[in-house]
């Protein structure tokens, strides 16, 4: 339901403004307002979709509203008209560049004014439906198709920006790097469509078991780099050992018979200087982790330079805590 906010100091002039704009029938909220102040207000709390403001009023006039709505970028993209009867061209332009959207000079023609009108909250629609679009683009350009989780181009956005911060305020940060078990052993008996559902199916367990400031990614085939700002490499480990546990206790189904998987970590942090310094020696270290965990027998969880994370088998431990929220 659009809504316009009429700003002129005369009570007469509003009414004017009011009735040319109601026959063209675009809006069904009419908001006014009698100085740039009052106006200002209107438009912070309010948010019309598009203002028609006088010029010249006593004390705030249409340019102190122009200079006010510039604080904030979110107020610029509702469209200003400014009436005037000035018809100096040197002030129209002073006018456009002071923020105004578009002018119309008085005394105009209704059908002047609601043409205009109608541009500019087509514009604005317009500019609207980009912002949506885009955002809708980048979310895309950055997530893996068949899992949801983020992809390999997000990821390496991620670690750049998450690598730094750890070397600039010495803050942990840890990853682990998550690679199913004889996942080519699913495509060969159950197929690749069964296949690509256990891949959806361990993402979601990620994604659900995930803390907020933590985020994943799909770094391969069937390999999930989980990163974990703020956390050492030990918050790591347990991380990645509750993210085994929730994956070997699901249960995954091809046709009448149902299967588990298993998954196999690898862990790496670093804290400011300590350890890595690049993303791409942190991920290969979590790697070199992830291989000795294949090598050791699978289903477990290492932790890059610490020899042994654990002498038992993961499977062998008590039942874990519950996935993080
Ligand atoms: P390991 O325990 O040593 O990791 O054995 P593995 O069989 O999981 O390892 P390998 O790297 O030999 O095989 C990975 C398999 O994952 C092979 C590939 O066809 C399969 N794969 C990769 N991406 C996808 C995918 O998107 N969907 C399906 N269904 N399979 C995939
Ligand atoms: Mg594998
Ligand atoms: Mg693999």
């Amino acid at each position: 339901m659009p809504t316009v906010l009429i700003i002129d100091d005369s009570a007469l002039l509003r009414q004017v403004t009011r009735e040319a704009v109601e026959k063209g029938g675009l809006f069904d909220h009419f908001l006014a307002a009698s100085d740039g102040f009052s106006g200002f207000r209107s438009l912070v709390s309010e948010k019309p979709d598009l203002v028609i403001c006088d010029l010249n009023m006593p004390g705030a006039g249409g340019r102190t509203f122009l200079e006010l709505r510039k604080q904030h970028a979110r107020l610029l993209r509702i469209p200003v008209i400014v009436l005037t009867s000035d018809a100096d061209e040197g002030h129209k332009a002073d006018l456009l560049e002071a923020g105004a959207s578009d002018y119309v000079v008085r005394p105009f023609h209704p059908r002047e004014l609601v043409a205009r009108v109608r541009l500019h909250l087509r514009l604005k629609q317009v500019q609207e439906e980009l912002a949506v679009a885009n955002e809708r683009l980048l979310a895309l350009s950055r997530t893996d198709p068949l899992t949801g989780l983020l992809n390999r181009r997000a990821l390496d956005e991620a670690m750049t920006v998450e690598v730094s911060r750890s070397q600039r305020y010495g803050a942990p940060l840890s990853i682990a790097l998550l690679d199913v078990d004889h996942f080519k052993r699913v495509n060969d008996t159950h197929g690749h469509t069964v296949g690509d559902e256990v891949l959806r199916a361990v993402a979601r367990i990620v994604e659900q078991g995930l803390r907020k400031t933590d985020l994943a990614a799909r770094y391969g085939g069937e390999e999930i780099v989980i990163v974990m700002p703020h956390t050492d490499i030990q918050g790591g480990a347990e991380v990645a050992e509750r993210f085994r546990s929730a994956i070997a206790q699901a249960e995954h189904r091809a046709g009448a018979h149902a299967f588990s998987v298993t998954a196999s970590f690898g862990v790496a942090g670093m804290m400011g200087s300590t350890g890595p310094r690049t993303a791409d020696e942190l991920v290969a270290m979590a790697d070199t982790a992830l291989y000795r965990a294949k090598r050791e027998g699978r289903d477990r969880v290492v932790v890059a330079g610490i020899s042994r994370l654990d002498s038992q088998r993961p499977t062998r431990r008590p039942p874990t805590k519950p996935l993080a929220a």
